[in-house]
């Protein structure tokens, strides 16, 4: 169990993904092992879409699990799995010892069509987190958004939604990546004033070079504050320079949100060693 989130102790995890291609397997390990040199509470494992590389997450997870001896979180989603799929990833999940889950639907792969998607086996995360929870032994979390997911009409929906996913047995939420603290602490409000009552880590992601922007943070619907953008200007041409820049604001996001109560941080690690722990030296040491 990830004891310290039910007991709300503060926690610092880890996101990682698996690489796209076998053969970068054995750095991915490398990376795991340098990773939990930092001591996270724990890591968790990003899934494809699709669902056809879920043995990869499965791999990974259980690396972190039964080597490092860390507990692993495996994503899941459903957009495009089947029951069975689902329940066989899980099986794996069994045999390897993990026991935790972040339920999500996931984005609809590119090559998916309008048929196949109409007739996916589960419409939400909330659907097949109540699949699960009446099938598996899983603990399972749920994915949260600061700044409204970009499909809801308001953030009004997004929060009742939440709350669905709270009812089908979220027992903690890992938000989306935000840049701006003041959108979190309002979401932290209306989340608990909609009966949020289930701890929610914060998802930070440091910015370390000015693809990002056109990646990672266009596809997760957040803002970019002006003091993230006038880093991009000055810096945005000059690789290392940007890395150092990006790392610094990292901290200085995760130090303000320590100062105003916020307890679990969970870092988007991108498989990057020596940024996350530059970001982890420089938070305090108090985790
Ligand atoms: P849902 O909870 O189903 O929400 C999707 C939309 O539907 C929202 O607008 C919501 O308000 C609405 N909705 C939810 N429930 C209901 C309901 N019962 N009735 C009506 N409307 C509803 N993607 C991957 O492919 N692999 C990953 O490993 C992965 N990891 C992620 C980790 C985190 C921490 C986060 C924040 C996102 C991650 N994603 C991942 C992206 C995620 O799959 C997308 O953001 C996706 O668009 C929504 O997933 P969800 O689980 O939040 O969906």
């Amino acid at each position: 169990m990830i004891a310290n989130l039910y007991e709300d102790k503060p926690t610092l995890s880890f996101e990682v993904f698996p690489p796209k291609k076998d053969g970068e397997f054995e750095k991915a390990f490398e990376v795991l092992t340098s990773l939990g040199e930092l001591h996270p509470d724990y890591i968790s494992v990003t899934y494809g879409a699709g669902g056809s590389r879920a043995g990869k997450t499965v791999e990974l997870a259980s690396y972190i699990q039964n080597t490092l001896h860390i507990d692993a979180i495996a994503h899941m989603t459903c957009v495009g799995s089947k029951r069975e799929q689902l329940l066989t990833v899980y099986e794996e999940l069994k045999k390897n010892n993990i026991s935790h889950v972040l339920a999500l639907r996931g984005d609809r792969p590119r090559d998916m069509s309008d048929e196949q998607y109409a007739s996916r086996d589960f419409a939400h995360a909330s659907d097949m987190m109540e699949f699960l929870k009446e099938n598996t032994d899983l603990h399972l979390a749920g994915a949260c958004y600061p700044e409204k997911h970009f499909e809801s009409f308001s953030m009004e929906t997004d929060l009742n939604n939440m709350k669905k996913k709270q009812d089908a047995g979220a027992e903690f939420f890992i938000s989306q990546l935000f840049l701006d603290n003041d959108y979190y602490y309002a979401f932290l409000e209306k989340a608990a004033k909609k009966g949020i009552s289930v701890p929610i880590c914060a998802g930070i992601m440091p910015i370390t070079s000015a693809k990002q922007i056109g990646t990672s943070i266009t596809l997760s619907g957040s803002s970019v504050p002006k003091a993230m953008s006038d880093l991009l200007a000055a810096y945005g041409d000059k690789p290392e320079e940007m890395r150092k820049a990006g790392v610094d604001y990292a901290i200085r996001q995760i130090r303000d949100l320590k100062e105003n109560g916020v307890k679990h941080i969970h870092l988007y690690s991108m498989n990057r060693p020596k940024t996350t722990g530059e970001i982890v030296a420089g938070i305090s040491c108090e985790k």
